[in-house]
């Protein structure tokens, strides 16, 4: 349940070519050249390397990994490293792109780059995956820096890896370069604030939108889908703003209350009943995918891809949905999603608090000094609010949905860019 950095997860209804989908509708309201569009949709850099590891029994096993760097044309690239048997060379080179994307509109000087190494962390000793971890970084030795390429968490990964990737790479080094990862342990020079980042900018992205809709928190009911990292901080946070959480769901199933879920209560039921809200007291227990259809103002959907689709997406209640998870709407509801005039505050804006403060914890080891949680989170609210009214004013501007405004806004600034530098 902790930090990963923001990256949409595969599945059948709404992969990579939904995203690209998404690119392309938006390239053309942007009128992108051909030119520029084969290049903004092509990797900067790929590099997969074989790496041998001795294994507890002795034996050599190969495993096989990748970093893909979509972009360098805002700055360093930023993306996460995932351990997964499903890791391949075309996911990461998807995953890549989306975080070029994700970094550009919230306006962080950031490129998007994406890694993983095609193993089972599960079935691994901390021993195995620590030297497996060791020998991807030195493999990848040129390719990451701190001014160059910064890996951070994904899926299978977390601080642990990280402290081992900022140490192998610091000894290569012959010197300690925290600033080569990010979502490193706090010792480490991790940053306050990062484990409740997303569902802050999910907090911050609900209320930038539920001004523009009128909607007064203080009388706003939500739902809420996952009730994991994202889900329940950002219930929490919405919750002490005023708003009434009438249900919340996860893995086991959907919670209601109509007088309002005590979320404080329901965090502490969950930590201390193996991570579940089974079994939990203060509200009815109702059918989990009842939730997102329940008569409520604000719909957060926290917990996976593809849940509001083509068989539900009728029967969705909500004004305004904010996408805590990726992916959590399929390219195919979009449609009926803006006929029905429901706002959508998309995934790669409502989500990105959490790259937001991976960056904060890049510059807070370039500077050397450690900000207090307090700045931290006025400035990633500043940055989320900033990039909620960017897009919102050019949603305005194109008459486009507001997931379509997302995409021309991070398109425009890397294209602009791009232009400026120039090429050969
Ligand atoms: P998590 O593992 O902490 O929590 C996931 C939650 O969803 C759990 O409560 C789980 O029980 C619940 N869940 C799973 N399947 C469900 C279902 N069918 N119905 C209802 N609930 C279900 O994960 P997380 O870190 O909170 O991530 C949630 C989503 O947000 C993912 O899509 C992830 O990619 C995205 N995201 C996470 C971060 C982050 O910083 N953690 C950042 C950006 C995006």
């Amino acid at each position: 349940m902790g930090y990963i950095e923001p990256a949409p997860i595969k599945d059948l209804e709404n992969p990579f070519e939904s995203m690209m989908s998404r690119f392309h509708i938006a390239a053309q309201h942007l009128g992108l050249d051909d030119e520029i569009y084969n290049v903004l949709k092509s990797p900067a850099r790929q590099v997969i390397v074989t790496l041998p590891i001795t294994m507890d029994d002795g034996s050599i096993q190969v495993f096989e990994g990748y970093r893909v760097i979509h972009s360098t044309i805002l700055g360093p690239s930023k993306g996460g490293v995932r351990y997964d048997m499903g890791v391949n060379i075309d996911e990461v080179k998807a995953l890549a792109a989306w975080m070029t994307w994700k970094c550009a509109v919230v306006d962080i000087p950031y490129g998007g780059a994406k890694g993983g190494i095609k193993c089972n962390p599960r079935a691994m000793s901390a021993g195995e995956i620590e030297r497996l971890t060791r020998a991807y970084t030195e493999a990848m030795v040129d390719v990451f820096g701190a001014d160059r390429d910064i890996p951070a968490p994904d899926m299978g990964t977390g601080p642990r890896e990280m402290a081992w990737m900022m140490d192998a790479y610091s000894r290569s080094k012959g010197m300690t370069v925290n600033a080569v990862v990010t979502g490193k342990p706090l010792v480490l020079g991790g940053s306050l604030g990062r484990t409740e980042a997303t569902g802050r900018g999910v907090m911050v992205s609900a209320l930038a939108a539920m001004e523009k809709l009128k909607i007064n928190p203080y009388k706003a009911t939500m739902a809420v889908q996952g009730f994991g990292n994202v889900g329940s901080f950002a219930a929490l946070l919405l919750e002490e703003r005023g708003a009434t959480i009438k249900a919340i769901s996860d893995i086991s199933g959907g919670y209601f209350n109509d007088n309002g879920i005590n979320i404080k209560e329901a965090i502490d039921y969950r930590n201390n009943n193996n991570g579940t809200l089974e079994g939990f007291q203060g509200a009815e227990k109702i059918d989990g995918n009842e939730v997102l259809e329940l008569e409520v103002d604000v719909l957060i959907p926290a917990a996976k891809e593809d849940v509001i689709n083509n068989d539900n997406v009728n029967n969705i209640k909500a004004k305004l949905i904010v996408e805590g998870a990726n992916g959590p709407t399929s390219a195919k509801a979009d449609k009926v999603i803006n006929e029905k005039g429901i706002m959508v505050a998309p995934d790669i804006l409502a989500n990105a608090g959490g790259v937001t403060v991976s960056y904060f914890e890049w510059v807070q080891n370039r500077l050397g000094y450690k900000w207090t949680g307090e700045r931290v989170n006025r400035r990633s609210d500043r940055i989320m609010k900033d990039a909620f009214e960017m897009v919102y004013k050019t949603s305005l501007e194109y008459n486009v949905p507001m997931r379509i405004a997302a995409y021309i806004v991070a398109i425009d600034k890397v294209a602009k860019t791009y232009k400026f530098r120039g090429g050969y």
